[in-house]
């Protein structure tokens, strides 16, 4: 027994899933994973994880995981050698470049990647092909919440940190599934509402679960939250129940502000959101009776055509009653991937260098120049959802794409698929031969978290360190050595040994991370962007200014503009979201056995009044057709959705039956995200039952 046990090795680590970004001591002997145990210093998540992070782990040792790069020749792949392949990749981008320029090429980094690997894509994209051309999954969720925070206060971040939500008096969640998108935050509210008179209020779709517990919940029609909100901080006001303390020494723009709400009154409120305004009065008392309040959002928010402006309108309500900046206060956009806010941090973003500095700053430029010995571009880049129409009319001639299943995950798979098709060059990095990768020149096989060092960043912009858990499989490489070689091919002198040093140099150019380095980061120790030099993280931010030059916020003026409306050829409305036991596309959570057993499939939940209506039981098979595809997925007869609102997990077994499918390129037109979830539809029962 003795012998068995020294060969078990405890490694700390960070799951790979949601933006949670829970840390736990994985227990393993090889490649043999024998325990997740969360631990007491773990700082997002105590003792808890969810079953993702517990039991989600089975696609680490799936059969198939790419195991050798491979290059397509007469149009099927082969196995290559490392070197065959990185020559390959490197020659195709020269010559692609020398073509047609560097603006012809994006690069998308992982949002499932390190920060050291999100940063080492921009800066091949900026210093070797002097393009702005690199994003990540960010803009497919949460750059509306970006934007809209970049607006008012300042910060693309969580405000505060998932502790302290526990202490707020007031919790509002809005579009979003916390339950089962990010559980462990959803653990902490329904102990505070239990255990600390914490009150809560949801605006949904959807009965969720949190919405089931709720003290208050709404739901408002789709798509009209920007007016539910304005009419509820117009009542605020009016009332004369805003902090003016607040206001006047903290915040700009306030009378012409509130003069810009004069139509937002509880009479159209009620006429075009239908929520009875004795409720729309009920939420502002409430929000009045509390000394803290924090509002939490998600893609129910974002990923509509106005996803900028209702986060920006969730802001201003922050701001109006003095919810910034103190214990228990504060906007707390939930991330989706485990480091979708990293790699924006560090910089995979068409507009922005590393650490936020804009590509237009010339103070910025000149040092990044100075370091990388290069001339930089000042043009803004082409982001992940718009290089798809630039495909199609010839301004991107290849991709690299590193971990991003585009094909499945970006909006309108059938347009999508025809854009990747014609492509010149296309480079896929990535753990599974994904659907993106049926489209590759060249596939390179990378190592999934376990098996490298790095950083990420969570959704309360904590940096957290994951060590080697174990050897990489087969003959992956971490996506840090593999961009290096890359690199390396095309003349530039990259040396770094390991991803520390990555770090150093990241530190080294961008303020908000200046006090950041490995050694601060030792085992569970994290650090909350910004961080300084003397090694102070930051656990609330705006506690004394705004991200502003003058250090104040700014209320932002926002109009409605009505959504994407049913008709009566697609009479009936399609929201999704995502199941507890899977992540998106279910590239990992589908190849992982005990949860496929567990939830197999995605399915589209129908009212009872509708499934009266089409006579359809749970169970039986319908199609759902929208203006840009068709699919057929089971029915679940439930109350948890009302009315001609229909709901999907986007969590799909197949390629045949995913959502965006469905989906349009009908786009947020502040932040170019989609908007996955205005979407007109019919349904129909099948006979095949
Ligand atoms: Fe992983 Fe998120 Fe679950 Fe935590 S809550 S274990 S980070 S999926």
């Amino acid at each position: 027994a003795r012998m068995r046990n020294e060969q078990i090795k405890k490694t700390k680590t960070v799951c790979t899933y949601c933006g949670v970004g829970c840390s736990f001591t994985m227990w393993t002997k090889g490649r043999k994973i024998l325990k997740v145990q969360p631990e007491i210093e773990s700082p997002a998540n105590g003792i808890s994880t969810c079953i993702k992070g517990k039991f989600g782990w089975g696609f680490v040792n799936s059969d198939d995981r790419l195991k050798r790069p491979l290059i397509r020749k007469n149009n099927k792949f082969v196995e290559v050698s490392w070197d065959e392949a990185l020559d390959f990749a490197a020659a195709g981008l020269k010559r692609i470049s020398d073509k047609y320029g560097g603006d012809s090429i994006m690069f998308i980094a992982s949002s499932k990647g390190t920060n050291e690997e999100a940063y080492l894509i921009q800066k091949m994209a900026r210093q070797i092909f002097k393009t702005n051309n690199v994003d990540n999954s960010s803009r497919f969720c949460q750059a509306p919440a970006t934007t809209g925070l970049w607006r008012t206060v300042g910060y693309g971040g969580d405000a505060g940190s998932i502790d302290d939500i526990y202490n707020s008096e007031l919790v509002m969640i809005v579009g979003a599934n916390t339950a089962e998108s990010h559980p462990v935050i959803a653990t902490r509210i329904k102990r505070a509402h239990k255990l600390n008179n914490q009150r809560l209020i949801v605006i949904d779709l959807r009965r969720n679960e949190m919405a089931q517990r709720a003290d208050l919940f709404l739901h408002p029609r789709p798509g009209t939250d920007l007016f539910l909100l304005s009419a509820i901080t117009k009542y605020i006001i009016d009332n004369n129940w805003h902090d003016k303390k607040f206001i006047e020494e903290r915040v700009n723009n306030f009378d012409e502000y509130y003069k810009s709400l004069d139509n937002f009154t509880l009479e159209n409120a009620e006429k075009i959101t239908g929520i009875d305004k004795n409720e729309i009065i009920k939420v502002a008392s409430m929000i009045h009776s509390v000394k803290s309040m924090c509002i939490l959002w998600a893609m129910g928010v974002t990923q509509h055509s106005a996803g900028s402006d209702v986060s920006t309108a969730i802001s201003n309500l922050l701001l109006i009653t003095g919810n910034y900046g103190r214990p228990g206060t504060g906007a707390y956009p939930l991330r989706g991937h485990n480091n979708v806010q990293g790699a924006s941090d560090f910089g995979a973003m068409p507009t922005y260098l590393p650490g936020y500095q804009p590509i237009n700053d010339k103070n910025a430029i000149k040092k990044f120049e100075k370091a990388w010995n290069t001339k930089l571009p000042m043009n803004p880049g082409i982001d992940n959802v718009s290089c798809i129409e630039n495909i199609d009319n010839d301004k991107i001639k290849a991709m690299y794409i590193i971990g991003q299943e585009l094909a499945e995950t970006g909006p309108d798979t059938n347009m999508i698929n025809k854009s990747l098709e014609k492509l010149e060059f296309l480079i896929v990095q990535d753990v599974f031969f994904s659907e993106t990768a049926r489209y590759a020149n060249v596939v390179l096989p990378s190592c999934v978290s376990l098996e490298k060092e790095g950083t990420y960043v969570n959704t309360e912009r904590r940096i957290q360190r994951i060590y080697k858990v174990m050897e990489p499989y087969a003959e992956t490489r971490p996506d840090w050595e593999i961009i290096q070689d890359i690199a390396r091919r095309l003349g530039y002198n990259w040396n770094y040994k390991s991803p520390s040093d990555i770090m150093d140099e990241a530190a080294s150019l961008c303020p908000i991370f200046s006090g950041v380095s490995y050694s601060r980061l030792e085992g569970f120790n994290s650090m909350q962007w910004p961080t300084y030099e003397n090694g102070d993280s930051s656990k609330y931010l705006y506690k004394d200014g705004f991200n502003f030059p003058d250090g104040r916020a700014r209320l932002y003026i926002l109009k409605y503009r009505p959504p994407i409306m049913e008709d009566d050829d697609y009479p009936l409305h399609l929201n999704n979201g995502r199941m507890l036991e899977h992540f998106h596309e279910g590239n990992e959570t589908f190849k992982t056995p005990g949860i496929r057993d567990k939830a197999p499939d995605t399915f589209l939940e129908i009212s009872p009044e509708l499934a009266d209506e089409y006579n359809i039981k749970t169970g039986d098979f319908v199609r759902v057709t929208s203006r840009y595809g068709s699919i057929k997925v089971r029915a679940l007869v439930t109350d948890r959705v009302k009315g001609k609102e229909l709901y999907m997990p986007m969590n799909a077994a197949s390629s045949d039956n995913g959502i965006n499918l469905l989906t349009s390129y009908n786009r947020d037109p502040d932040s170019d995200t989609p908007a996955y979830k205005e979407l007109p539809v019919r349904i129909k029962k099948l006979k095949d039952n």
